[in-house]
C-alpha cells in the first residue's frame, strides 16, 4: 500500500512525532522514506555582502534540521533527506507532484507561535491540495 512515504520535517515537537510515526510505517510496509525540509528564500533586495551571509545562515540552519532528522531516523534502510528552498507547503506540494508519494506525514503544528491554532498554515495548505492521503500527527 505504501511504497514511498514523504515526511515534512521542520524540527518541531510535532514533526518529531510525525517522524517517529512515519519511520514505523516505513518499516512495517517496507516503504522508502523521503524527508523534506524547506527553508524560506532570502530576499535579494538585501544586497551584497548581506545576501550571501543570509543565504549561508539559512542553509546552515536547514542543514542542522536535516541532521536532526537523520539522527531521529537512524537505522531506516531506505532513507532520503532533501533540503528545498521555498515556502514549505509549496515546496512539499511540488515535491509530491514530482515524486508521487503514497502518503504525506506531517505535524498538525510546527514552530509557529500562534498557540490557539489547531492546524498550522502549512499543514492546512498541504491537506487542502495534496494529490495523496495526508497523515497529520499531534
Ligand atoms: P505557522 O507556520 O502557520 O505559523 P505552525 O508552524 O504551527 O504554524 P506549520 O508550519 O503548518 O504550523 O507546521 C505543521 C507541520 O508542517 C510541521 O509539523 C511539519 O511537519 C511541516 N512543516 C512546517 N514547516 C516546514 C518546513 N519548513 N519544512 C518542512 N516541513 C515543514
Ligand atoms: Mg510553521
Amino acid at each position: 500500500m505504501f511504497q514511498l512515504i514523504l515526511l515534512a520535517f521542520d524540527g518541531s515537537t510535532h514533526a518529531q512525532k510525525a517522524a517517529t510515526l512515519a519511520a514505523d510505517l516505513a518499516r512495517r510496509y517496507g516503504a522508502r522514506l523521503l524527508v523534506l525540509h524547506a527553508f524560506d528564500p532570502v530576499p535579494d533586495y538585501l544586497g551584497e555582502p548581506f545576501l550571501q551571509q543570509a543565504i549561508a545562515r539559512r542553509t546552515e540552519a536547514a542543514e542542522r534540521v536535516a541532521a536532526e532528522a537523520r539522527v531521529l531516523l537512524e537505522g531506516l534502510s531506505d532513507l532520503e533527506i532533501e533540503i528545498l528552498e521555498g515556502p514549505p507547503a509549496e515546496a512539499i506540494l511540488r515535491a509530491a507532484e514530482v515524486r508521487q508519494p503514497d502518503l504525506i506525514v506531517m505535524g498538525t503544528r510546527g514552530l509557529g507561535q500562534l498557540k490557539g491554532l489547531l492546524l498550522g498554515s502549512q499543514s492546512q495548505k498541504v491537506l487542502a491540495h495534496a494529490p495523496c492521503p495526508v497523515l497529520l500527527v499531534r
